[in-house]
C-alpha cells in the first residue's frame, strides 16, 4: 500500500487530478458479503483511493470502518483512507483507536471532529486539529475536512480558512471537501487557501443528488447553497423520481468534468455505496480528458 499524500504528489507531477470515492460501512454488525459487494463494484474502476466513513455512535458500527478498509486493501488492492472522529474522545480511547488502525494495516486516516455525543462534556479533543498530531506521531498519513462554503458552525469565511490552516499546520497533508453544488464556491475557496499558504492538495467532494428529501437533508446538515439550475430540476422532476435521479447524477458529472478542466488536485465522489454512481462519474471524467 502507499500513502495518499504520495498519490497526490504523483498525480500533481503528471498534471492530473486524483479520483477517489467515499463509502460508508454497512449499518449494524458488519456483513462481509455486503462490504465485498460494494468494494467489488468500486475497485475495478481503479480509483486512486477509497475513503471509508466512521460513525462514533447511534446506528453506526464504529469498528466496521477499519474492517471495510482492510477488505478493500487486502482483497482488492485499493489504497484506503479510514475516517476517525475525536469529539468526546479521551487520550486512552484515541490510543485504542490507533492500535486498531495499525492492526488493520491502515496507513491513511481522515482526522475529524465529528459530532459531540449528546450529554457529554468536551475533552482535550475539541477540534480535529487536536487529533491530527496524535495520528501523525503514530505514523499515519493524515488528511482533514475542508469547507468551501464554510463549516455550518463558523459563519465567517476568513475564520474558516484560519481553522483550516491550523489543521494543515498540525500535520494534515491532504484535504477533502464537504459537498458543494456550485463550483464557483470552490474556485474562490482555492484562491483563499493559496493566499493563506495552505499547500496541502485538496480533493473536491461531489455528491449527486438523488431525491428531493436527500438534497433537503444535505442542505440543512451542511449549509450547502442550492444553485437555481438544481431548484429548476427539482421542480421539473418533482413527480418523476427516476428522471430526478438521472438528472442529479448528470449534474454531478458536469461538476466533476468542470473541476477537472480547472486543474483541481482531486475529484472525490460521495458514492453513497452506489457503484453505478461511481461508474457513471468515472466514465464522464475519463471521456472528457
Ligand atoms: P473541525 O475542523 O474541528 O471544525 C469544527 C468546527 O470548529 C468548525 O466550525 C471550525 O471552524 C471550528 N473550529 C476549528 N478550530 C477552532 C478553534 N481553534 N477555535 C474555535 N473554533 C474552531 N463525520 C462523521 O461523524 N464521520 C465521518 O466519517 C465523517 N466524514 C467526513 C468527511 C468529510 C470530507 C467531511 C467534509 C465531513 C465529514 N464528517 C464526518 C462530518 C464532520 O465530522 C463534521 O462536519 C464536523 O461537524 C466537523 O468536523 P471537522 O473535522 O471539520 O471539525
Amino acid at each position: 500500500m502507499t500513502t495518499v499524500k504520495h498519490l497526490f504528489d504523483e498525480a500533481r507531477s503528471a498534471s492530473r487530478a486524483t479520483l477517489s470515492f467515499e463509502i460508508f460501512p454497512p449499518k449494524g454488525d458488519l456483513d462481509h458479503n455486503t462490504a465485498r459487494e460494494v468494494a467489488g463494484g468500486l475497485a475495478p474502476l481503479h480509483p486512486d483511493f477509497i475513503s471509508v466513513t466512521y460513525s462514533a455512535g447511534g446506528s453506526g458500527n464504529k469498528h466496521a470502518t477499519n474492517d471495510v478498509a482492510e477488505i478493500l486493501q487486502a482483497d482488492f488492492g485499493t489504497t484506503c483512507v479510514a475516517h476517525l472522529t475525536c469529539a468526546g474522545a479521551t487520550s486512552d480511547s484515541i490510543s485504542a483507536a490507533i492500535d486498531d488502525l495499525h492492526a488493520h494495516g491502515i496507513e491513511n486516516v481522515l482526522a475529524l471532529r465529528g459530532d459531540m455525543p449528546a450529554g457529554t462534556e468536551p475533552t482535550e479533543f475539541r477540534f480535529a486539529k487536536d487529533l491530527i498530531p496524535r495520528l501523525v506521531d503514530a505514523g499515519f498519513c493524515v488528511g482533514a475536512a475542508a469547507y468551501p462554503e464554510g463549516h455550518i458552525d463558523c459563519i465567517d469565511a476568513d475564520v474558516n480558512i484560519e481553522h483550516l490552516k491550523e489543521k494543515a499546520d498540525a500535520g494534515a497533508s491532504f484535504l477533502v471537501t464537504q459537498l458543494f453544488f456550485d463550483n464557483e464556491y470552490f474556485y474562490r475557496f482555492r484562491e483563499k487557501c493559496t493566499s493563506a499558504r495552505i499547500d496541502a492538495p485538496i480533493a473536491c467532494g461531489i455528491m449527486p443528488f438523488l431525491s428531493k428529501q436527500q438534497i433537503q437533508r444535505m442542505v440543512f446538515m451542511c449549509g450547502a447553497s442550492l444553485p437555481s439550475p438544481i431548484i429548476k430540476l427539482l421542480a421539473r422532476y418533482e413527480n418523476d423520481p427516476a428522471s430526478l435521479r438521472a438528472a442529479g447524477i448528470e449534474y454531478a458529472c458536469n461538476q466533476l468534468v468542470d473541476l477537472d478542466a480547472h486543474g483541481v488536485d482531486g475529484l472525490h465522489v460521495y458514492t453513497m455505496n452506489h457503484p453505478d454512481i461511481a461508474r457513471t462519474c468515472t466514465e464522464a471524467i475519463r471521456r472528457a480528458r
